[in-house]
Order: C-alpha cells, then structure tokens, then sequence
C-alpha cells in the first residue's frame, strides 16, 4: 500500500464520517420540537429596555405604591432633553376625563356614583438627580421628565415613585365585585416618533395605547390571600407578616398589567408547552381549556406563541375583553355557564390579540383595524378550525356581513382615527366588522392571507408594524397590488 492510496483511504473515511454527521444533524433539524416556551420571547430580550417595578398594595386605602426604575437607551436617532411617560390612572381623576364616564358607559362603570382615582408623582430621579416633571395635557395623562441632554445610543437610568389611588370603577383600572383591576394603570414610556413623543389622549372608545416592547420585573406586595393575574410569569416568592410577595418576569413585552383578587378560583392547563393559567369566579377550567385551544390554532397558523406563559382572568368592566402581553381581562358575564360559547368566542378574539398587539404592535390610535381587524379574523379561522365551516359561515354572517350592511350614521372607517369615533357599536361594527371584511376580500382575492399573516408576525415581531410596513409585505407576499382594495375597505365610506 503506498502513502498516495492510504491519503485517498483517509479521505474516503473523512468523507463517510461528514456524510454521517450531516445526516444526523438533518435528521435532528427535521424531527426537533418547536422552539421551547416563551423561546421567542427571552430571545427578544437582549438590548431591550428594563423596567423594574416594586409595588405595594394596600387594599384598605383603595392604594397602589409604585417605585419604578427604567434602565434606558436611546434609540430614537435624535438627542432627547426629556422623557414622557404615559400616567394613564390619572384620566380616571374626573367626569370629564375618565375613559369610564361617557353616557353609554357611566352607569355600567360607576353603579354607585363617580368615583375618583388618581396617579400622584412623589418625585422623578435621572441618573440618581432630582429631576423637574411636568404634565403635558390637562387630564394628565403624559408627564415630561427633564433629562441631561441623551445623545443617540447612550443610557441613563430614570427613576421614579408615585401613588395610585384605585377608584371603585369597572373598567380597566378600578376596583369592584371583589376584583382590583390595573391595565394601564402602571406608568410607562410613550413612544417617540417624527421627532416628537405620543400624548394621545385616554379616548373611551378603542384602545390609545402605544408603547414599544421592554422587559418587566416586578416585584408586587399584596396582603395574604389575594391571587395575582398578571402579565409574564408570576410566582409567589414568599409570606411573612408583611403580606404575600410575589415575583414577576416578563421579558420583551408591550406592557405590563395585573388584576388581583381573594375571590377567584383557579385552573390551569398547558399547551406547546405553554403554562396557562385562568383565574375567576366560576368556570375558570373552561376558560384555561379555550386559552388552550386558541393558542394552538393560532401558534399554527401564525407561528410559536412568544411568551412562557398566558393567564386570563375575569374582570368587572363593560367590554368583552381586553388584551395585555400574556394576559386576558375577560367581562364577568361571560364567564357564567350559559355564556361559555360567548366566552370561547372572546378568550379567541383575546388570545390572537397575543400576536396582533403584543408581538407586532401597530397604531392602535390612527390604525385601530390594524389589531382589531386582524385579531377578528383570527377568531373566524380559529371557529373554522374548531367547529368546522358552517360554524365559521354563520359567524361571517352576523360579524362581517351585518356589519356591511348596517346603516352607519356616522362618517367613520376602519382606519377613523379612534379619537373621531361617536358610540362603542358604531366602533365595533366598522372596526372590527367592516376591517375584517377587507381581510377576507384579500383572502378570496389571492388565498394567501394566513401565509401573509404568518410572514407579517415574523418580520415585525416585537416592533411596531406601520400602515405602510402591512401593505408593502401584503404586496410582496400576494405578488398583487392590494392598495385599491384597501383603500376600498379602509378608508371608503359606505
Ligand atoms: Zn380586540
């Protein structure tokens, strides 16, 4: 055997060997699971900003204590002399500007009268200075924190303490039939664009809020007893005289929002590996199973749920349902044993919320089709893919066609401003209604929608989507121009 013929038999045993370890990896690649739980979203976390809250609950003052800190980087592209924080509690402080008090919805909210609640600033810290604060609109809702001038790319930390009084309201933030509710309720970072911070105002119809992805930890004090449904995943850490002492993480999410209760039961399912948790008065392991369902529907047809965990819980407000990262508020009514196919139905309009709002975020303020629409679409493919066809037909019937039918007696579109809306029904038939119609039109047009949704997930995910980032992506994955058709549905009257 010469050395020429034992170099060509190394290689051939080299060559053997490669094939060998590609096969495997192949075979590994294809048969792997799916991403583990919440993969997306710790993935997502790196280079996020980071808040940090400890709050202390106090039940007996109707009180919330916050102490925040916010660990922030630069990323607008311009030197910023301020902060702005949206302080939303504080719309609850009068008739005039409470979200809770217009006519179609006072009586609902405030059965035992107005009631006020208020969010009042003890003091804002920039990099451990004293710094001046003042509110940009009258309700007081956005509040500038003066900063150092912050370059582009550079990092400070703000901090920052304040008092939330919790008034007896069902709505998003209140108190009533033993459940203490805070959406929106924590302060949080506007969002900064065209040179400027958002201050749009707390409108009663649809939901104002804008806010970019961060991570969340929280460390929350309530007194024994009290169960916490919350945003991220929630444990409770220990007891002692002081109370219960929970601990929450929640990485690149949109916001961060809890409920707290001693009168909830609780159920709890998993699906892809996904902890749900339902917390309510009755019923809550119908609520876990439909979670449960929704989320596999939907992790499917749009691609892995982004979060470790899902909770939902029952709320006393006047709305359906109400979304939060890994967190659904769902109306007390609907939890009741002859309302469970209406609750089905919410949990799954809720639940796509999870990839149409809290992972791709849009303009809920100009462009309210854009997760309404959207998460009303999901809710017909997920009865389609539950309950078969006719069950997803009778339902376009009464969600899509009434809507496009009914008489609007206002000039209002899909894509109307929330701000410019009259009445909760008008919002919902032509929103909701009408925007889904234009989701199915594309779909019978091109029967590429659920690939377009898929695609739409994954290139925005954990950012803000525009109009224009929707429709170009439409464009290059129908290979169609869809404009005239949006601007038909969208921004037409009827
Ligand atoms: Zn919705």
């Amino acid at each position: 055997m010469h050395v020429r013929c034992i170099i060509r038999k190394r290689w051939q045993k080299i060559g053997l060997a490669l094939c060998l370890l590609l096969l495997t990896l192949g075979c590994y690649l294809l048969a792997r699971p799916g991403k583990a739980a919440g993969e997306r979203a710790s993935l997502a976390a790196a280079g996020l900003d980071q808040y940090d809250y400890q709050l202390i609950f106090r039940p007996g003052e109707s009180a919330l204590a916050v102490s925040m800190t916010l660990d922030y980087t630069n990323r607008t592209g311009d030197t910023l002399d301020r902060l702005v924080l949206r302080t939303w509690a504080n719309a609850y402080g009068t008739e005039e500007t409470s979200p809770a008090a217009i006519d179609a919805l006072f009586d609902a909210c405030y059965p035992e009268g107005f009631s006020p609640g208020e969010l009042t600033l003890e003091g804002a810290w920039w990099q451990g200075q004293m710094a001046a604060t003042s509110y940009l609109d009258e309700a007081k809702t956005a509040v500038a924190v003066s900063i150092e001038p912050l370059a582009p790319g550079q990092s400070g930390q703000l901090t920052l303490r304040c008092q939330i009084t919790v008034p007896a309201c069902a709505h998003r933030l209140g108190y009533s039939q033993g459940i203490w509710q805070f959406g929106n309720a924590l302060p949080i970072l506007s969002v900064y664009e065209n040179g400027g911070w958002r201050t749009d105002a707390y409108s009663p119809i649809g939901d104002p809020f804008v806010s970019n992805c961060a991570n969340y930890a929280v460390s929350l004090t309530v007194p024994a007893g009290y169960l916490c449904a919350s945003t991220g995943k929630c444990e409770l850490a220990s007891r002692d005289q002081d109370g219960w002492h929970y601990s929450v993480t929640a990485p690149a999410a949109r916001d961060f929002a809890f409920a707290l209760s001693k009168d909830w039961q609780k159920a709890e399912a998993k699906q892809n590996g996904v902890q749900i948790t339902a917390y309510a008065l009755e019923n809550a392991h119908s609520a876990a199973k439909y979670a449960a369902k929704a989320l596999k529907v939907y992790g499917k047809l749009y691609g892995d749920y982004p979060y470790e965990t899902l909770t939902v819980c029952a709320i006393d407000f006047p709305f359906g349902g109400m979304e939060y990262p890994g967190l659904v508020f769902a109306g007390l009514p609907y939890w009741a044993a002859e309302q469970k196919d209406t609750l089905e139905l919410v949990l799954a309009h809720e639940v796509a919320h999870q990839w149409f709002y809290a992972l791709v975020g849009s303009d809920q303020v100009n462009e309210p089709w854009q997760d309404e629409a959207l998460s009303e679409y999901a809710m017909l493919r997920y009865a389609r893919q539950a309950y078969g066809q006719a069950a997803y037909e009778n339902l376009v019937i009464t969600r899509i066609r009434a809507p496009m039918q009914e008489r609007i007696p206002q000039p209002v579109t899909p894509a109307t401003p929330i701000t410019d809306f009259g009445s909760l029904d008008v919002y919902s038939s032509v929103v909701y209604g009408r925007g889904a119609a234009f989701l199915l039109a594309v779909d019978e047009m091109t029967g590429k929608l659920d690939a377009f949704l898929h695609k739409y997930c994954d290139t925005y995910a954990f950012s803000l989507a525009s109009r224009q980032d929707f429709s170009r992506l439409l464009r290059e994955v129908t290979g169609e121009d869809l404009e005239p058709l949006m601007l038909d549905y969208l921004d037409t009257l009827m």
